[in-house]
């Protein structure tokens, strides 16, 4: 047999495969069949290689019956496989500025970090971050990686940024942002435009990348922060997004500085204001909500607004622990974030889950605020569903793109495992992810990185770069 006749391009044999799927199905010995970049097969390892399909002859084992069946087989004895992490809020040039501004507050460390060196940076600068950042969260179980671009908007900026993440395989949402005022809080003259300008710029990104031809990518926008948009510029945004079919997101309630300007503008909170330009749809993505009232929470969930939480940059900036469980019991859909490197200092979800996870259960004295299979569900199909993706991951179902992870629980943080996912939320490190695939290609293969990554010469184009950006200024 020649490899396009087999039946799978990929077969994953041995695994226990938390599916996630609405049933919670688990298959203990499973298996994972890839074939043209989908789901093919997800079940029992019994029916994925049968005698008909593999040519399965008496006296033969699985492993050869498995060989017959597929092009590349993984054999993920005792490991989990599980669905690729949805990260749904990183800012890629930050990776750069990790540890920069160190233990000051949200607007302060602004200043200090983010916004001088987002104004300086390169085309070169960003390319290597965005080479970095997505490396580093494919190591921590991460297949899509939702950007939210907000320095200068030179497109050749946003080209070098795109360019880098789609070099490392990862699956690419590109939020191309957007403020028209701000300068009295420290943004940069480069960074401000109209929102007519910038809503120009996002349609002619979405005209260069098409999904047809960048099926890896998606193009979308939002405003900033409240305190660097103006109600016209939401309202302009708005019009675009429900007129040509685009999904947004902004920070929101991060502090609560939000609502202060909001009321000294507008004469009300910032919710409010949204909700009366019609701004809360199913096309929003809030990114923080640390300060949600139990009010903003059921106009969430009635409006269809997701969620992504960032547990990591809330604590380190000391801005709060957002109201995640309440959240989610009001409905609303919640995703994870690691939020930029700068505030955050890895792009690790694995750290993530766990912060959001142990967040809750502190900040309401009650073990049980949220389990290891709800944080596990955030970063798996709640991410799916916050960037519009639930169709195509999320879960492993046959059919779907096939963007899954192989988690090895044989390293010292996670041995012994009596429960997988606890394994996987609460005890875990970048060194349990073995395998990585996404889009039914293989970017992390026993631990290293294929397909022409090299981790060492990341690294060391990164210290380079930065030297170099630290002296621009
Ligand atoms: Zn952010």
């Amino acid at each position: 047999m020649t490899s396009a006749d087999k039946e799978y391009d990929l077969l994953v044999i041995n695994a226990t495969v938390l599916t996630m799927d609405n049933a919670g199905s688990v298959y203990e010995r499973g298996a994972v069949g890839v074939r043209d970049g989908k789901l093919a097969y997800v079940g029992p390892l019994s029916a994925a290689v049968t005698a008909e399909t593999a040519g399965l002859v008496a006296g033969e084992t699985v492993a050869e019956a498995a060989a017959e069946a597929a092009a590349d087989v993984i054999d993920a004895c005792g490991m989990i496989v599980l669905p690729g992490f949805v990260n749904t809020h990183i800012h890629i040039f930050q990776s750069l500025l990790k540890g920069l501004g160190a233990d000051h507050e949200l607007v302060e460390w602004l200043n200090l970090s983010a916004l001088p060196y987002g104004a300086l940076a390169t085309p070169a600068h960003h390319r290597i971050a965005a080479r970095l950042a997505c490396m580093e969260a494919i190591r921590s179980g991460c297949t899509t990686l939702a950007e939210f671009f907000y320095t200068a908007q030179d497109p050749a900026l946003a080209d070098a940024v795109i360019e880098g993440m789609l070099s490392t395989g990862m699956r690419s949402v590109f939020i191309r942002t957007f403020q028209d005022t701000g300068l009295d809080y420290g943004m940069p003259a480069c960074f401000i435009e109209p929102a007519g300008a910038a809503m120009s710029a996002v349609a002619d990104l979405r005209r260069r990348y098409p999904v047809a031809e960048y099926p890896m990518l998606d193009i979308w926008t939002g405003p900033d922060v409240t305190w660097s948009t103006t109600r016209a510029g939401y309202a302009e945004m708005l019009e675009y997004c429900l007129g040509e079919g685009v999904n947004y997101s902004m920070h929101i309630l991060e502090t609560t500085v939000d609502n202060e300007m909001c009321q000294r503008e507008h004469g009300c909170d910032i919710v409010d204001m949204l909700e009366g330009l019609g701004f809360l749809t199913e096309r929003m993505l809030a990114v923080h909500c640390v300060n949600l009232t139990d009010r903003d929470i059921r106009r969430f969930a009635d409006y269809g607004v997701s969620v992504s939480h960032n547990p990591a940059p809330n604590l380190y900036l000391g801005s709060g622990i957002a109201p995640i469980a309440e959240a989610v019991k009001a409905g609303v859909n919640v995703s994870l974030g690691t939020d930029g490197a700068a505030s955050n200092n890895t792009t690790n979800m694995l750290e993530t889950m766990k912060l959001a996870a142990l967040g809750q259960k502190g900040r309401l004295r009650r073990a049980s605020a949220l389990s290891a299979a709800e944080t596990c569900a955030f970063a798996t199909t709640g991410g799916a569903r916050a960037l519009h993706k639930q169709e195509q991951i999320g879960t492993l179902e046959t059919g779907k793109r096939a963007d899954f992870i192989v988690f090895n629980p044989d390293v010292l943080t996670s041995t012994p495992v009596h429960d997988p996912l606890a394994a996987v939320v609460y005890a875990s490190e970048p060194r349990n992810i073995e395998h990585s695939v996404i889009d039914g290609r293989v970017v992390l293969r026993d631990g290293r990185f294929v397909n022409g990554l090299d981790e060492r010469e990341v690294v060391e184009e990164t210290k380079k770069a930065v030297r170099e950006l630290m002296a621009m200024r």
